[in-house]
């Protein structure tokens, strides 16, 4: 038996585990799932993933509840959005059960790996789709990839639930107007990286983006989505650029169970001095509260909290939404997937 783990130092970051479930597509089908001890996968160097982007992910995460039972939240939408993003690059799309399947499966044969309730962490669930297909033309491949890995991660919020804060520059674009922007694929990701270390080093946690084509509205917040509260209100933007994110479709949900009013629409760069809270949305932390938004290009400053305490729309959120994915709270939208 190797070291036990220590759940309470768990980083999000990458632990080996047991197993990786694989399906290859070849001939035009997808074949069975197949059960691999190994965290490499051989491919050729010509595959189209290497040089032309052929690459989708997701990212969901399992819990253990207090009964015991392990919790995944919301797995069909991940399944979905992986085959948008497959027809948004010209991959083949994996099918909707068999993906269910696939998460399902890693989950059960990483049992040991799922981290007991009450520790904050989870497991942390990561499928991707690549193209194989040895190419040097610029075209889609014929053979693909899919492959669902797991990997335990601590709590998001080492120190708790802690507003931090995000910039704007306009200089830089996570996506193209009418580019992939709406799709989970790796490529908009390398295009992020040189901005959001840029705004590491300036230390921020994000970039908040604004829309490509006019910088006049918001986007969102590299790998995750913003909201933002005002007047009993939770809006989000509405755009062609963004990622439709599966926390923020839940959580728009839970505001309107809470009787807040829910606005979807383009959101000018001119309101953020009009909001009450301000937030980022995404499966690793649920919600990052924003404690001010610095304007880098016109040097102001948006500040949505003083004293380090996230606001309380945004709070009561949060621990709305995590009491579902745990089972501390009835599941009434019918989110939540019980792994038997
Ligand atoms: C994954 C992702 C999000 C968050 O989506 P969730 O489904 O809530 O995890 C937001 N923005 C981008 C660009 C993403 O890739």
């Amino acid at each position: 038996m190797e070291n036990a783990i220590n759940w309470s130092e768990l980083s999000f970051g990458y632990m080996k585990t047991d197993y990786n479930v694989r399906c290859y597509y070849r001939n035009g089908q997808w074949g069975e799932l197949e059960v691999s001890s190994s965290e490499i996968i051989n491919i050729h160097m010509s595959a189209t993933c290497l040089h032309y982007g052929q690459e989708a992910f997701e990212g969901l995460k399992a819990f253990r509840g207090k009964d015991g039972k392990i919790r995944v939240f919301r797995m069909d939408e991940n399944a979905k959005r992986l085959q948008s993003s497959a027809r948004g690059i010209m991959m083949a799309g994996f099918p909707l059960a068999k993906f269910e399947e696939a998460v399902s499966k890693a989950i059960r044969l990483n049992e040991r790996f799922i981290p007991p309730y009450g520790s904050g962490a989870s497991l942390y669930i990561r499928p991707l789709l690549i193209g194989l297909g040895a190419l040097i033309g610029v075209k889609p491949s014929d053979e693909y990839l899919f492959l669902v890995f797991v990997t335990p991660v601590g709590p998001y919020f080492k120190t708790g639930f802690k507003p931090a804060p995000v910039c704007i520059m306009r200089a830089y674009d996570r996506a193209a107007p009418q580019g992939t922007g709406t799709y989970k694929v790796g490529g908009n990701y390398a295009a992020s990286l040189a901005a959001g270390n840029k705004a590491h080093e300036k230390g921020y946690v994000a970039v908040l983006y604004l829309d490509p084509k006019e910088k006049l509205y918001l986007d969102e917040c590299g790998p995750a989505n913003f909201f933002a509260i005002r007047d009993n209100t939770y809006i989000t933007p509405a755009s062609n650029s963004i990622l439709p994110s599966i926390t923020n479709m839940s959580l728009t949900q839970l505001a309107a169970a809470m009787g807040l009013k829910v606005e979807r629409r383009p959101i000018p760069v001119s309101e953020l001095a009009t909001f009450e809270e301000t937030a980022e949305c995404g499966t690793a932390a649920v919600i990052t509260p924003i404690s001010q938004i610095d304007d880098l290009d016109e040097n102001r400053s948006y500040v949505y909290s003083e004293d380090g305490k996230p606001g309380p729309i945004c709070e009561k959120l949060y621990h709305k939404l995590f009491a579902i994915q745990t089972g501390d709270a009835p599941d009434p939208y019918g989110w939540v997937k019980i792994i038997e």
